[in-house]
């Protein structure tokens, strides 16, 4: 059995912004009894959804449904105020 094709995408990740790149083979969507299929597509530590069209064009991008605070790295103490 053949190695399946990878179709390499690019796009800006809606959850941080950031260039997310992966691929999708025609497994995807070959199975789908309807089209846009969603896929999720996992980048770095988060996911979100695109859906792809029967040519694996991406034919949109999910939008976050919470959009986290962009948090910056360092170590914070919680303490308890009450
Ligand atoms: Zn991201």
């Amino acid at each position: 059995m053949p190695a399946p094709r990878k179709f390499w995408k690019a796009l800006k990740c809606p959850i941080c912004g950031e260039r997310a790149v992966f691929y999708v083979t025609m497994d995807a969507v070959k199975d789908a009894k309807q089209y846009p299929v969603p896929f999720e597509v996992i980048h770095e530590d988060h996911k979100f959804t695109i859906f792809l069209d029967s040519g694996l064009l991406i034919s949109r991008i999910e939008e976050p449904k919470e959009v986290p605070p962009p948090a910056p790295k360092k170590k914070t103490k919680s303490k308890k105020t009450k």
